[in-house]
């Protein structure tokens, strides 16, 4: 069962636009005359991916602030019975008027937890009214512009606490929405090397840490675990009052497992050293080898990475001795975007770890694609993109029945994670589900970074 929230107010402070905000459509009549008398409404509300029901009551429709028409106030009697919450909506332009405080009185002797809404709160000429509205003895009013949508993250913070429980499918949006604001830093860039034997891992980080730390070579015969190393790497591009300094935890995996006589086996441990590396990173680097090519131990490597939902480079090694340069480029172009079906467009770059080239560059797009893979898409510009979305390309209607799918959610970051709810979802085909990924990662600025989407039916 959904929850339900009643709205109550007198007339004219805007409890029909806030239910047309809240369920989205256009069907309440929004009318300047004051007492313009109505039906009850009742439609499906979402708030940040939180769903109720919400109720939009006729009641105390009477401007004469001493009688309170019976037949009326039996109506939102009655509706406010089989409520778990009720909005309490108060003009913050006009400021309190006796009937708002007759409503906050009998509204104090109910049982359902009330929630008051200081509405029309956009600008300055609503702030006397919201402070004003303390005095009523509801507590804390949510200011709210039901008319330009502002404040809605605080009416979901207000309500979230009364019903949210009953609304369990957004729970993982809500504690993501809970934490909107917070800036996390970044703090040092999680990076692990991975790929077949031989590929150049060891070379590589010896080269990235500018010492000889790590054995290399076909004697190397050694065994460690992953380890982290923590050092700096300094960007040469980095702008005119940017030091360009840049903290780096490398996750220095096993690839140091030098076994070279038993191939097979070592194939497996790549997998398996990729995975524990894969655990500790943020991006991960495939190092392919110029002189091999791309082989189909690469392709599973480079599928776990982004099943695993890290962000994925692959690097070309060993470019100085490459054949072909810019066939074999393009031959790998080519055979990612293959093999890797859910994710289009790789960053690829041709590197020599012997000689550096290209490190700097693969260093640098390292940094840049953990912030798309941390990006927070703001739920505006993320609705807009939906509406886009579903007009240039509707669901289907399998059956002639339409799929409907109506709003979006960032659930999350690192990996982008995205909720959407809608109607008959289990009908919707997989091509579909893709056209919605595609289309985040290429208007949103997810280039390259595995995306989830989540499909919801409102309980
Ligand atoms: P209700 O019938 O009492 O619930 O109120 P309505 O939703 O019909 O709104 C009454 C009037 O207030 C309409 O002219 C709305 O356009 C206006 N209104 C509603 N919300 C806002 C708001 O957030 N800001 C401003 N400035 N006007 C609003
Ligand atoms: P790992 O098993 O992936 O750690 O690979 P190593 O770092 O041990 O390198 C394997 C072999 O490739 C060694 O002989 C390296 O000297 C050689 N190698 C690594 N990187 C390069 C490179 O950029 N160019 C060339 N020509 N050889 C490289």
């Amino acid at each position: 069962m959904k929850p339900e929230v009643i709205i109550i107010g007198r007339p004219n402070v805007g409890k029909s636009t806030l239910f047309n905000r809240l369920v989205g459509k256009k069907l309440a009549l929004v009318d300047d005359q004051p007492g313009v008398t109505r039906d009850r409404r009742m439609g499906d509300a979402e708030v940040a991916g939180m769903t109720f029901t919400v109720v939009d009551t006729a009641g105390w429709e009477d401007e004469d602030p001493d009688t309170l028409p019976g037949r009326m106030r039996m109506q939102t009697e009655v509706s406010i019975e089989g409520a778990d919450a009720a909005m309490f909506v108060i003009d913050a332009r006009a400021g309190l008027t006796p009937l708002d405080e007759e409503i906050a009185r009998w509204l104090r002797e109910q049982e359902v937890p009330v929630v008051l809404v200081a509405n029309k709160a956009e600008g300055k000429a609503g702030e006397a009214g919201v402070y004003e509205s303390y005095s009523l003895g509801l507590g804390e009013p949510v200011p709210l512009s039901a008319e330009h949508g502002e404040g809605i993250a605080d009416l979901f913070g207000a309500l979230w606490p009364i019903i949210g429980t009953k609304s369990e499918a957004a729970e993982e949006a809500a504690k993501f929405a809970a934490s909107e604001g917070e800036e996390t830093p970044l703090g040092p860039l999680k990076l692990a090397i991975v790929g077949r034997p031989n590929a150049g891992k060891s070379t590589l980080i010896n080269r990235l840490l500018g010492e000889d730390r790590l054995l290399t070579g076909p004697e190397a015969g050694i065994t460690r675990d992953s380890i982290a190393i923590d050092w700096k790497w300094t960007d040469p591009k980095a702008g005119p009052d940017d030091p360009g300094e840049r903290e780096i935890r490398l996750i220095d995996t096993a690839g140091m497992r030098k076994k070279r006589n038993v191939t097979e086996k070592l194939e497996k441990l790549s997998v398996a050293d990729a995975r524990r590396a894969v655990d500790f990173a943020e991006v991960v680097v495939l190092l392919l080898d110029a002189t091999q090519g791309l082989e189909h131990q690469d392709l599973k490597i480079a599928d776990m990475v982004l099943q695993e939902g890290r962000a994925l480079m692959i690097a070309i090694n060993k470019w100085d001795i490459a054949e072909n340069p810019s066939s074999l480029f393009n031959g790998i172009r080519g055979a990612l975007d293959d093999g890797l079906a859910q994710v289009r467009g790789l960053p690829l770059f041709a590197v020599s770890a012997k000689t550096g080239k290209g490190l700097d560059d693969m260093l640098r797009a390292a940094f840049e694609i953990r912030e798309s893979w941390s990006k927070r898409v703001p739920t505006a510009a993320l609705n807009r993109w939906f509406d886009d979305a579903m007009e240039a390309n509707p669901p289907p209607a399998p059956g002639g029945r339409r799929i409907k799918l109506r709003y979006i959610t960032q659930a999350g970051t690192r990996p982008p994670r995205f909720v959407v709810f809608g109607t008959r979802l289990e009908s919707l085909p997989t091509s579909y589900e893709r056209y919605l990924v595609n289309s985040i990662r290429k208007h949103l600025g997810f280039d390259a970074v595995p995306v989830r989407v989540v499909l919801k039916s409102p309980k």
